[in-house]
């Protein structure tokens, strides 16, 4: 992908040693993990209040490769890379699992770090260097009576300690320019900026310390459709520059077809489809997954009718037994109300999918609506 928008300036090297390094630079191997995150769970309180917000996901994201998360409001989204990244507030609670972030020395050594035992000084050397966050509201995460360039000081201050006055202030200003914004916000207050241009200033903070990994947690959501699109054509460019991996949130799935390699769809906290981005997005399998595509206007292509998804989310502290989907979902079947489906593979396309219909001991017939590509279930039962 490339990036399309004007930008105030083309990005320059510099030669003061903190230029980011590509992918290639770093020796990545395509298949290799930069993440790893297995059977693991987060509740909000205890007890009778329980809430399990995430419930047993299992994701592996491979270096240089965009993952998207997408779900409705609830989903578990957030809660899920608050948690993973330890992020998370009280009363939310890791309850099971194990995330592991493959980290790379300079000298190329990769090392695993188990996030979920990590002390908080191990935690520190990995945020920022090597996984940092952008949030959905920029307005909240920049300090308002900061100017911008106090931000990227501090955390090259905090974490490159060998860099001079000048040289943080080059690389702000190179970090700036590969988002396309001037030298002179930097001068500037946040109020000063656009929402599109504090968004930017994010990103840019973002990748000071040239991270493994960057997560974005709806960072578009709050923008305009056009800015939105030269978002996230900006930030398909700059990971194929720099080659970080991305996770990227977002509620509005036809965002990541233009960004992601993988979706994994979330629905009342499990993963109840994954796929890669172009096949989830042509032929999605989950009913939910398609109640999603036809929630939003896609960004480019065939117009399609948006319905949007009937019904709302089940209450988490009071989940249904069977399929937590089943309330609203159109294909439903008796089993579904009592039997909650796992996710598991369908086909050999790498696709996995939690849903009855795909299973070939409960005799469903795949509906034509999600069967515009074969599956095993499809092929071998016909279609209805
Ligand atoms: P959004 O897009 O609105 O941020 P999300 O998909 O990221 O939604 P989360 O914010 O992770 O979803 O919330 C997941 C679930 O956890 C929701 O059902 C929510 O009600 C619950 N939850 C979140 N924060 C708390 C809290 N502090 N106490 C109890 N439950 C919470
Ligand atoms: Fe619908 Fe049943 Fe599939 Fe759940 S398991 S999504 S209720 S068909």
């Amino acid at each position: 992908m490339s990036a399309t928008i004007p930008r105030e300036h083309e990005p320059t090297a510099l030669d003061d040693g903190v230029t980011a390094s590509t992918g290639a630079a770093r020796g990545v191997a395509r298949r290799e993990p930069v993440l790893e995150i297995d059977h693991f769970s987060v509740d909000y309180g205890v007890g009778e209040n329980m809430v399990r917000a995430v419930s047993d996901v299992t994701l592996r994201l491979e270096r240089s490769r965009v993952l998207g998360i997408a779900g409705e409001s609830g989903s578990g989204k957030s809660t899920l890379v608050y948690a993973m990244t330890r992020l998370l507030r009280s009363p939310g609670l890791i309850s099971g699992g194990e995330v592991t972030l493959h980290v790379t020395d300079e000298a190329g050594t990769v090392t695993p770090v188990n996030l979920v035992s990590a002390t908080e000084s191990e935690l520190r050397k990995v945020r920022w260097s090597h996984v940092s966050i952008v949030l959905q509201s920029a307005l909240s995460a920049l300090n308002p009576v900061l100017r911008i360039g106090r931000e990227f000081d501090e955390v090259l201050k905090t974490h490159r300690r060998h860099l001079t006055k000048a040289q943080r202030r080059a690389r702000a200003v190179e970090l700036l320019r590969m988002v396309g914004l001037n030298e002179d916000r930097l001068d500037r207050y946040p109020h000063e900026l656009s929402g599109g241009q504090r968004q930017r200033v994010m990103i840019a903070v973002a990748l000071a310390l040239d991270p493994e990994l960057v997560i974005m947690d709806e960072p578009t959501t709050a923008l305009d459709v056009v800015t939105q699109r030269e978002i996230i054509s900006e930030l398909g460019a700059l990971r194929a520059q720099f080659g970080f991996a991305m996770i990227f949130i977002t509620h509005d799935l036809s965002l990541l077809v233009e960004l992601a390699d993988e979706i994994a769809v979330m629905y009342a906290g499990s993963i109840v489809e994954r796929a890669g981005a172009r096949e989830l997005y042509e032929a999605p399998r989950h009913p939910y997954t398609l109640g999603l595509l036809h929630s939003f206007p896609p960004l480019h292509g065939e117009r399609r009718e948006l319905t949007g998804i009937p019904g709302t989310p089940p209450d988490l502290a009071d989940p249904p037994t069977g399929c937590s989907f089943a309330p609203r979902c159109a294909f439903a079947m008796d089993r579904c109300a009592n039997d909650k489906p796992s996710l598991v593979e369908v086909g050999d396309t790498g696709r996995s999918v939690a849903c009855w219909l795909f299973d070939d001991a409960s005799g469903s017939r795949v509906p034509v609506a999600l069967s515009r590509v074969p599956s095993r279930a499809a092929t071998t039962k016909g279609e209805t």
